[in-house]
């Protein structure tokens, strides 16, 4: 068992990711951008495995915020073994109307954010000669989505990123993964009108939206030994809609 840093864990998704790695007895680190209060009531379940869980405020697309929690991770709780870089945003609208300002926050956020985790994690993970990524993308990446052409992009953009440094530190025992969820019952789809959410739930095949938790239980999946042969995959989970 390893430490783990989860990014935007201090809520939906990243939140029971944490969860479930520190129930998996991982050592856990809880990333938020604000929200420290969250994220330390998160940590405080956590604990209640038994394992360490430290919450720590940065915003992952600033590369040097980025570097200066790593190294301070590094100093106190060792070379993180596993990073799940979860955190996202979205700045929905059509292509035709969207404001650069939009296209840019997503793409620093959801993309470039997790590149800068990645560099900087990766690096210390390859002199370790240990390590185990996994990237939260989206089906949107996959197959595109009204009115999220930044996001789509952004989740797009992750998978490459995820064959690339699989191939990149694969000969260092590390692997990186990628999960595409569907639609997930979190404060980020709570914000869809109420006809959309039906729409959608008429084209998934198990009738309803996912629960954090069973995005959680494959990312647990992919960073244990069960997992030690796949690398530069993504995952779909979906409830079967693409
Ligand atoms: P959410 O909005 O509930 O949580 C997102 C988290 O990211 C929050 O904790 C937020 O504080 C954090 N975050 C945002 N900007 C950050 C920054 N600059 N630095 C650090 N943390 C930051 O969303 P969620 O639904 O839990 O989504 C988690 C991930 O799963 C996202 O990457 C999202 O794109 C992806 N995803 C979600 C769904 C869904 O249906 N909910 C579907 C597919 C993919």
């Amino acid at each position: 068992m390893g430490l783990a840093i989860v990014t935007g864990g201090s809520r939906g998704i990243g939140a029971a990711i944490a969860e479930k790695l520190a129930a998996d007895g991982h050592d856990i680190v809880i990333n938020c951008a604000s929200s420290v209060d969250k994220a330390e009531a998160v940590a405080e379940k956590c604990r209640a495995h038994g394992v360490k869980a430290v919450p720590m405020q940065w915003d992952v697309s600033d590369h040097a915020a980025c570097d200066k929690a790593l190294k301070e991770i590094k100093e106190t709780l060792g070379v993180p073994y596993i990073l799940v870089n979860n955190a996202g945003i979205t700045r929905d609208g059509l292509m035709v109307r969207m404001k650069e300002e939009q296209f840019d926050d997503v793409i620093r956020i959801n993309l470039k954010g997790a590149y800068n985790m990645l560099q900087l994690c990766g690096a210390m993970m390859m002199r370790a000669k240990q390590g185990r990524i996994v990237n939260i993308s989206s089906i949107s990446g996959l197959v595109g989505n009204f009115g999220q052409i930044n996001y789509c992009a952004a989740k797009a953009g992750l998978i490459g990123m995820t064959k690339t440094a699989a191939k990149e530190l694969g000969s260092r025992g590390i692997t990186v993964n990628a999960v595409a969820p569907g639609f997930i019952d979190t404060d980020m789809t709570s914000k869809l009108s109420e006809e959309l959410k039906e729409n959608a739930k008429k084209q998934i095949a198990l009738g309803r939206f996912g629960k954090p938790e069973e995005i959680a239980g494959v990312v647990s999946f992919l960073v244990s030994d069960n997992a030690s042969f796949i690398t530069g995959q993504t995952i779909v989970a979906d409830g079967g809609m693409i």
